[in-house]
């Protein structure tokens, strides 16, 4: 689906909401506080339902990033379809000049967005690629050191490893998905939590560069190092080109199109790229994937206040599937 079909299909308000509780629901709603089906009546003249069980009005919104908001259906549906076609990400300034809102609605209404492209753990496996990068700004050009210039114009942020940039750690399974996170500390047991939690480490090759917090891999799985410093990037098949041509699309969407982004609110974006590069090779209608998942009933998009620290909301689902799972196995 495109945008333009989009606008033709669902161009009231009524249709936007019974499309949402079609994949919310099916046929019958389903009362969003106790789960009962039966007793519930529909509001006349609303969107809004009735349960006579716990004797509560909810409507399809409840419990979704489109929880609370001002901003017609129709808006957001375009919104969505927006955000989900653009490869190399897209501004909040492009999309209120798109579809014609105020720009804190439009950064709001994105943030929740990427919120609902927050996917469980992948599982990744067979040949898998892992490396960082730093995101930032460029390398400011260095001064000698003179007392006579501005302190500013001496601050010299370098490039690679040892930079006050963010570091950014990635893992691509080669022709499937990449998983990516902010990790403060490139320490091995970061790293190795990273791998562990990512990889199914018993079928997996994994392929680094010769950084020292990798040693550590070789206990734990089958490893391959690909020596840069020595000036060797692919040998027999064995690099690093996947997850670092990704990180160059990164890169270039970032400069591209956000210019630049603050720490606190990087891993909303990465979610963002993860999911476009994840759903590259997806055939069918994305749109309603991407909906059938926002209005699922998630605790983390229920707490989604970007106003807190970003990076805890973002992995807290991650968190949580992984309880859930350990529940049921006992
Ligand atoms: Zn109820």
């Amino acid at each position: 689906m495109n945008l333009s079909t989009l606008s033709k299909k669902y161009n009231t308000k009524a249709k936007c909401i019974a499309y949402l509780e079609k994949l919310r629901w099916g046929k019958k709603p389903v009362c969003v506080f106790c789960g009962d089906k039966e007793h519930i009546t529909k509001r006349n003249g609303t969107t809004r339902y009735h349960c006579n069980k716990c004797n509560k009005d909810f409507s399809v919104l409840v419990d979704t990033i489109f929880e609370d908001t001002r901003l017609p259906l129709i808006k957001w549906f375009q919104l969505i379809m927006l955000i989900l076609n653009a490869k190399k990400g897209i501004s909040a300034k492009q999309l209120m000049r798109d579809i014609n809102i105020g720009y804190p609605t439009a950064w709001f209404a994105a943030m929740r967005c990427r919120c609902a492209m927050i996917n469980s753990c992948n599982s990744l496996q067979h040949i898998v690629e892992m490396d960082e990068t730093y995101v930032g700004g460029k390398p400011r050009r260095r001064y000698p050191k003179n007392d006579a210039l501005p302190i500013i114009s001496r601050v010299y942020n370098k490039r690679g490893r040892g930079t006050k940039k963010i570091p950014v750690v990635g893992i691509v399974e080669r022709d499937g998905n990449i998983v990516l996170k902010v990790i403060e500390k490139l320490t091995s047991k970061n790293l190795l939590a990273m791998l562990r939690d990512n990889v199914k480490i018993d079928k997996s090759i994994v392929i680094t560069d010769d950084f020292k917090s990798y040693r550590k891999f070789d206990e734990v799985v089958e490893h391959l190092t690909i020596e840069h410093s020595k000036g060797i990037y692919s040998k027999h098949g064995v690099n690093t080109n996947t997850i670092e041509g990704f990180f160059s699309i990164l890169k270039n969407s970032i400069r591209g199109q956000y210019i630049a982004i603050s720490k606190k609110y990087l891993p909303f974006y990465l979610v963002q790229a993860q999911y476009i590069y994840n759903n590259r090779n997806f055939k069918g209608n994305l749109f309603e994937v991407y909906l059938k998942n926002a209005v699922q009933h998630e605790k983390c998009l229920l707490n989604y206040k970007p106003k807190k620290e970003a990076k805890k909301i973002v992995f807290i689902k991650c968190k949580m599937k992984k309880a859930a799972k350990a529940l049921k196995g006992l």
